[in-house]
Order: C-alpha cells, then structure tokens, then sequence
C-alpha cells in the first residue's frame, strides 16, 4: 500500500491556504432564536413591520397639544390615564391632557409629552411649568426601523442584539449557516480515561479533552469516538465512525514511528494526503487529508502541539464551514520581555503570558516550551509568533502575538 501525496515540509502559510482552499460553508438551517447567538446569518433580513408600531411617549408625563403649552405656567384638565399597553380612542382636545407612561402609544390629539418633572399634577388637573416644541418626547412610529428596512445581510455574525431585533419583528426563528458535526479520536497504546487512570505508567488522554473543549468554546457539540489503540484495523472502523460526521479530528499516531498508523489507514480509506509535515513548531507532523470530499485533520499527540495546530488549522477551518468571514484570532505586537533563541527552519509559536502596561502589551514565556508540557499552555494568554530565520530574539523585541484569550475574530491572520 503506497501513501500518496506530499511528503514534503511545507510553510506555515501555504499549509493554511492550502487547508482553507478545500473548506467550504456548510448549507444553512433553521435555528429558533435561543441558540442562534453566534451563529452566521444565511438570510436577508429585512423589517417586515414597524418598530416601534405607533407613535408613543418616550417618558413619564402628560400628553398635550403643543399650541396649549405655548404660554406656561398652564393649567390642563387631565382626561386619560395611559400606562403603558393602554390606548384609548378618547382625542384630546383644546385644554386636556392624558397622563401617559413611557412606551403607551400616543392618543389622538395630543402631539408633544411634557415630561412628570416639569409639570404639578393634581387628582384632575395638571399645571405644566415647561412649554415645549412640537412633538417633543415622542417616539415615531418606525422610528427603530420601518417596513423593508435592512436590518442585516447574511453572512453577519448574529449578536445578542440582533436576537432581539429578529424577536422583535415578530420572527421566532431565523437561518443560520450549519455548524459541523465533528468527531474526535485520540490514538495510542499508552492512553486511558481519565477514571481509568492506574500507576501503569499509561497517561490520560487528555488532547481528546482539551480538543473538545475547544470545540464546545466554538459552539460545536464535538462527537467523541473515545480511544483506539495502534491497530490498523482497530484505527480504521474508529475512523469509519468518526466519517458519519463533518470532520474528524484525530491525534497521535501521525509521525514516522512503527506504530503511526494514520495516514496509511486513511490512504486504505480512499483519503487523498494533501498535506503532512508543516514547518512549524510544535506541530510538524500533521496529516490534513480529504475522504470524498471531508476534511481529517491527524493532529500530532503532543498536547501543545495538538492545541497549537488546532489552533492554525483547524479551528479556522471549522469557523469557515460555518459561514464565518473572520477566521482569525487577533494578532497584536507585543514587547517579548525574554530572550528568545532557535535554530533556522521552523516557525516557532511561543506560549506567553501577557500583561498590559502603560507603554503597551508585555510578554513572558510560560517556562518549558517542550511540546509535551500542556502547563505552558494552560497558563498561555497567547502564542508569539517566530519566523522560520529568526535564530535569536533579544530581551524587548516587538513580536507579533497571537490572542489566545480573546474570542473575536479578524479577517486577516496577522502573519505570515
Ligand atoms: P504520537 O504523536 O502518537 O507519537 O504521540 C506523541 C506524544 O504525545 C506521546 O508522548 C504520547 O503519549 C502523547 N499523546 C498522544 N496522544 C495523546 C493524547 N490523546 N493525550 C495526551 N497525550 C497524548
Ligand atoms: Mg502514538
């Protein structure tokens, strides 16, 4: 059995083009409002109704006719008492007022509110000490938005606010880009659960809880298909379950050892290796192959280098598929407050921990950067990002950091 595709070591850059150009948005769905924050729109929308419905008070006061204010101090007999969600079909004529609260819809007649402090209310009557413009305090029908108005394009990222603007006109539902069904697998002899955990010597899996992790913080339900040992055959029907979903993520097993059996079992499957080793570090081997036409990404085992290709590969991958345009964490300079040193070849992603002072962004390295150190990522607020020429980074260089902290997205991936 051969492996086919490439074999060659290829640029952080490229890798992620290469991964993006074969992503593309699922189709869309419908999503009833609670839970369609975060989602991306895959409709057009625009108001189909008048928001607010009618002209209504935008304060607590007495609704007048302006002409009768024009002279203050004045004395209105008060016919109404409008509390909000009561109208009344009364029109109030030369010399009368209606009590009104914020939000009640304004009665005939009346074209100005003056609001509760600058007026003296008695049981009847009203003495209003202010005289004020037409239309004062009054909100218009349609102010908010009116019939045809466009209130979003697809492909926006819903926010809580736009929640509210959908439920507002009166929709309980909207379309939303799908989100994938993802499958996680962890692979190797030496990995148990985390209740089965024993003095053998074997170690938790803990990327398969890291990874799911992440996927809930992106809004996807990650579907575990748990631990396959390093048997082709046991790696194969893990994969065969894990190919009824969008995307299966897998780590472990992807390297040159005698018992990597990933990308060998995912060639037998008919997979298309489109790309393996990346010129990055940690991470390096990683398997991203195509089963007519869904993405596998054979994540390495190392925790850190699991998270940090996660985190370059995958994660923008999966924000594509669900319509987002913005697929990047932000990227920002950041003053590397220790001397950092390195061989040529490789892109280097630093764990940091950041702290703001006045002159800008610090950061420090979180201790031992060896890939299997998953602390130095727990305590990470971001990663620095090293070019494969740099060798050495002394004390106060400006680099470019990765966000690790902050969940908003940018279209652009910072660097290259
Ligand atoms: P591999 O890529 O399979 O050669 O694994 C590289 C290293 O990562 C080994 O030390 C493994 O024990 C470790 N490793 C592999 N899979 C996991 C996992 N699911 N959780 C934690 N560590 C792992
Ligand atoms: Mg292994």
């Amino acid at each position: 059995m051969s492996q086919r595709g490439p074999r060659q070591s290829v640029e952080m850059a490229a890798a992620r083009t290469l991964i993006l150009d074969e992503i593309q948005p699922l189709g869309a769905e419908n999503q009833a409002l609670r839970g369609a924050v975060g989602r991306v729109l895959a409709e057009e929308l625009r108001a189909s109704r008048s928001i607010p419905p009618l002209d209504n008070s935008a304060m607590d006061g007495f609704a007048v006719r302006a002409e009768d204010i024009a002279t203050v101090p004045v004395t209105l007999r008060v016919v109404e008492d409008l509390p909000a969600g009561r109208w009344t079909d009364r029109k109030i004529g030369p010399g009368e007022a209606a009590r009104i609260m914020t939000g009640a819809a304004i009665p005939d007649g009346a074209d100005t509110v003056v609001m509760i402090e600058d007026t003296e209310p008695t049981t009847t009557q009203v003495r209003v000490n202010r005289s004020l413009p037409f239309g004062a305090n009054i909100r218009r029908a349609g102010s908010d938005v009116s019939p045809g108005a466009l209130v979003a394009t697809a492909g926006t990222l819903i926010n809580p606010s736009l929640v509210g603007m959908i439920a507002a006109l009166g929709r309980t539902s909207v379309s939303v880009i799908s989100r994938p069904r993802v499958a996680v697998l962890a692979t190797g002899d030496e990995l148990v659960e985390p209740d089965q955990l024993e003095d053998d010597g074997r170690i938790v899996t803990s990327n398969s809880y890291t990874l799911c992790a992440t996927l809930e913080r992106m809004g996807i339900e990650p579907i575990y298909l748990g631990i396959a040992k390093d048997e082709p055959e046991i790696i194969r029907d893990a994969f065969l379950r894990g190919l009824r979903a969008d995307v299966v993520v897998s780590t472990g097993g992807v390297s040159v050892g005698d018992r990597d059996w990933i990308k060998q079992v995912l060639a037998d499957l008919g997979g298309e290796l489109r790309l393996w080793r990346v010129k990055m570090k940690p991470g390096a081997p990683l398997a991203f192959v195509t089963i007519d036409g869904r993405p596998v990404f054979g994540l390495p085992g190392n925790p850190v280098s699991s998270l940090v290709t996660f985190e370059q590969f995958v994660r923008p991958a999966l924000l594509k598929m669900m319509g987002h345009r913005a697929l990047y964490r932000p990227v920002e300079p950041v003053v590397l407050d220790d001397v950092y040193d390195k061989p040529t070849g490789r892109m280097h992603f630093v764990r940091v921990m950041l702290d703001r002072q006045p002159d800008g962004l610090h950061a420090r390295l979180t201790g031992d950067q060896s890939s299997g150190v998953l602390l130095s990522m727990v305590q990470a607020d971001g990663l620095a990002i090293v070019s494969a020429e740099t060798t050495h980074l002394p004390a106060g260089t400006t680099v470019p950091v990765q966000i690790l902290s902050r969940e908003d997205l940018c279209d652009d991936p910072g660097f290259n």
